[in-house]
């Protein structure tokens, strides 16, 4: 059975990372003194995980305190005794700055520092199997070295980053229709080989079309063959349309955080589509608890992913065409529903608008777009985003 602080099932942790200073959490239970047996400390490049655990005989007392402005968290450990066979836990540079472990009377103090901007979990365990009571800290941690080592270990599983191209709708779904009868499916199909040619000339990229005929595909479908590519990003593309003809102008979406909250509902109730989940961590056989901040944290990394990215497909928009809007634009659309891969949604411009429908229409605007963003895609990966 795993245990969690009421408070952290609920919340996502990225926005605690954001928002707060410093945090006080304590668990309640126990006073005669617990044998504290080891502190093990291991890692996971191709999480960029840190984990700590506590084993000890009873149910470890303690508190836990965060300070992100200082990056460092600290527990105390309440009531521990710490036997002969007790050693100082090994440290690996590359994820460790600082560790401290001060014992005063019965109390014993953790002090961690991580290398770099970090989010965390922690929750107990119950005695199972070999196991003791455990006290377990999980340490998500991004630094450069981290990024380029997974960079490294993805580039050999899979040799190249696979990015999906998603032409929207098509088939007995126009999409958006322009005032000339310019159909939307027709226009992004066409941008989306464009842009599929030009990232085939790219060495370390691999392009896959979503779709390459005028068929329909509904929109999870398109989530889950994109899935199934393993894309490292998923790009869908769009023209777009309003009630006010005179709007005009490229946008760029990703998902909100609104959406991702009930689509992480919904990955749960389903739990045939939770098993292939984050990076090859199944949540199908975890508690929901666990099940959940697993999600939270995978789609706020993913969210954030995608921010990052959208902003330099944005201003390469920008060079090329009138924005829509100068920011990325957050909502809860399907495609970019994906827990684990970094979603964009590009409208292109807008097909309602008769000048747009126009440009819309000529090879000159869709190869410009096109390049716009390939230039984009290869500055992501050069930056390590993706
Ligand atoms: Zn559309």
């Amino acid at each position: 059975m795993i245990l969690f602080s009421n408070f952290f099932t609920n919340i996502n942790f990225l926005k605690i990372a954001l928002i707060s200073f410093f945090l006080v959490f304590v668990s309640s239970e126990a006073n005669s003194n617990n044998d504290l047996n080891k502190i093990r400390i291991s890692y996971d490049d191709n999480t960029s995980k840190l984990r700590v655990v506590f084993d000890a005989n009873k149910k470890i007392n303690y508190v836990l305190s965060s300070d992100n402005k200082k990056n460092t968290i600290k527990i105390d450990l309440k009531n521990i005794v710490t036997g002969k066979k007790f050693s100082r836990p090994k440290i690996e540079k590359k994820y460790i700055e600082f560790l401290k472990l001060t014992k005063n009377k019965n109390n014993l103090k953790f002090f961690i520092k991580p290398n770099g901007e970090f989010q965390y979990k922690y929750f107990s365990l119950e005695p199972k199997n070999n196991y003791g009571y455990r006290l377990v800290l999980d340490i998500f941690i991004e630094t450069d070295t981290v990024k380029e080592f997974t960079k490294k270990v993805k580039k050999i599983k899979k040799g190249k980053i696979v990015i999906a191209i998603d032409a929207g709708h098509g088939g007995k779904d126009p999409g958006a229709v322009g005032r000339s009868g310019t159909l939307e499916k027709d226009i992004v199909l066409s941008i989306s080989k464009k842009l599929y040619n030009l990232l085939k000339k790219e060495k370390n990229i691999k392009p896959v079309l979503i779709r390459n005929k005028d068929y329909y595909i509904p929109l999870r479908q398109r989530i889950k063959k994109a899935r199934r590519y393993k894309a490292d990003l998923f790009i869908s593309i769009h023209a777009d349309a309003a009630h006010n003809r005179k709007a005009q102008g490229s946008s760029v979406y990703v998902l909100s955080q609104h959406g991702a909250t009930s689509e992480a509902a919904k990955w749960l109730a389903n739990k045939e589509n939770s098993s292939d989940l984050v990076g090859g961590v199944s949540i199908d056989d975890k508690e929901n608890d666990l099940a959940q901040v697993i999600l939270d944290l995978s789609q706020s990394a993913t969210i954030e992913t995608s921010i990052k990215a959208s902003s330099i497909l944005l201003s390469k928009l920008g060079k090329i065409s009138k924005l829509h809007s100068k920011n990325i634009e957050q909502a809860g659309f399907v495609v970019l529903k994906s827990p684990d891969i970094p979603s964009i949604l590009v409208e292109t411009a807008f097909l309602s608008n008769r000048k747009e429908e126009k440009k819309l229409r000529t090879k000159k605007f869709q190869n410009n777009v096109a390049k716009a963003l390939r230039d984009g895609i290869v500055e992501i990966i050069k930056k390590g985003i993706i």
